[in-house]
């Protein structure tokens, strides 16, 4: 309370936030306190916020000046609902934890999946690879049994094929890192001699991944604009750091769980890849993803900001006060532009 007792000669249409020492001195209006919530000029739809409550002299109410139109608005308490006011803020805090708590799971979830997604996109070189070695294989093998038909004497007995039907099918396709490869071939060969061939786990990586790197961006620099909105009460430079605990749970995730067995038997020529190469293909993405949401944290509200005046009406936007409350901001002007 900063009562002031001083007179004054001119209405108060003072922007918000230059009520100095000057200004306040010719008030006449006993000034009671500051808006604390959220609460919208009913002429210009500015949000109130930080705004002084003041006594005027006439009829001794309480009112509210808007900085913007300077329509005074009169600061009526309603009776509040009972004991079910209460009730509904305790309510809505735990779904406001509920959401917290959701974006938390859901960052892990989508920086793990990204993750292994970006491995197995890395992983279409060395899959490429496998499939061609794989039809290879079965080439050779199709011309050996060939050459056991030729060779064969009238009357001799010729063992059972050796290609069967699935062999047929496998050759079938087209080979590349979407092929299908057969497991129980596969576990005939050395991977790790053939990724030493192809330069070593790092260098086996598909030079093609670097396509990945925007892509990866965008969902980290959404991860940190949706954080640093989720969380207004902590400083913007240290939202940052809630990505720390939640990367590090999904890289734990990436490390520890191993890969889905593949059913049937067949695998597809880039997961088998991946399994190969191991986990390289996808720290590098989820250090670039971390790194993007730090980034998307620091720029996340000037944009939501932006965002907002550009997209809601003032009405509506006074709803979200507190993104510029926090931040120390004045509430954003009704119109854009230069003022009225
Ligand atoms: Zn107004």
């Amino acid at each position: 309370m900063i009562p002031e007792h001083a007179p004054r000669s001119m209405p108060e249409t003072q922007p918000a936030g230059s009520a100095g020492p000057a200004a306040t001195a010719r008030c006449p209006e006993d000034r009671l306190g500051l808006i604390v919530g959220d609460r919208v000029c009913a002429a210009c739809g500015f949000n109130l916020h930080g705004q002084t409550i003041v006594r005027e002299p006439h009829y001794a109410m309480l009112l509210v000046r808007c900085p913007e139109c300077g329509r005074a608005a009169a600061v009526q308490e309603y009776p509040l609902l009972g004991r079910w006011a209460n009730r509904w803020a305790a309510i809505i805090a735990l779904a406001w934890l509920a959401v917290v708590l959701g974006a938390g799971v859901g960052t892990i979830a989508a920086m793990w999946g990204a993750t292994i997604g970006s491995a197995r996109y890395a992983s279409f070189r060395l899959g490429a690879r496998i499939a061609e070695r794989q039809r290879e294989f079965l080439l050779e093998q199709e011309a050996k049994a060939r050459q056991t038909l030729e060779n064969a004497t009238p009357g001799s007995v010729v063992g059972a094929p050796p290609l069967n039907r699935n062999n047929a099918w496998v050759l079938q396709q087209e080979p590349g890192p979407e092929a299908w490869i057969e497991e129980k071939w596969w576990k005939s060969q050395d991977g790790a001699a053939l990724v030493a061939e192809l330069g070593g786990p790092f260098a086996a990586l598909d030079p093609a991944a670097v396509r990945l790197v925007v892509p990866l961006a965008l969902l980290g620099l959404a991860i940190g604009i949706v954080w640093s909105c989720l969380l207004p009460h902590v400083p913007r430079r240290r939202c940052g750091l809630v990505v720390l605990p939640l990367g590090t749970l999904a890289g734990l995730l990436y490390a520890l769980v191993p890969d889905p067995d593949s059913s049937r038997g067949m695998s597809q020529a880039a997961d088998v890849a991946a399994s190969v190469i191991g986990r390289a293909g996808g720290w590098p993405a989820m250090g670039w993803i971390a790194m993007s949401a730090a980034a998307g944290s620091l720029v996340g509200r000037p944009i939501v900001r932006l965002a907002l005046r550009l997209l809601l009406p003032p009405r509506l936007r006074a709803s979200f006060g507190i993104l510029w409350s926090c931040d120390g901001l004045p509430m954003p002007r009704p119109a854009l532009g230069p003022r009225r």
